[in-house]
């Protein structure tokens, strides 16, 4: 019986952070969508969510904040 697969090496692992400069446990699952516009994360995988760890959710959030903190400082 031959089974065919398709091989993932170092990417798209379940249990580590999606970005690709770090393999810390996830913390949260957030839309590729938005990590993608952030330049200081790179994630891989292709999936619609991709799940990060504490740090890279802190910069995640941090990134997308910024938009709305700029509307609250301009009062
Ligand atoms: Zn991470």
């Amino acid at each position: 019986m031959m089974k065919r697969r398709e091989v993932n090496f170092s990417n798209t692992s379940d249990d580590g952070c999606s970005s690709i400069t770090c393999s810390n446990p996830t913390k949260r699952s957030v839309s590729r969508k938005k990590v993608n516009s952030i330049s200081s994360l790179n994630v891989q995988g292709t999936g619609k969510k991709v799940s990060l760890c504490q740090d890279c959710y802190r910069i995640f959030k941090k990134s997308t904040k910024k938009d709305r903190d700029m509307e609250s400082f301009g009062r």
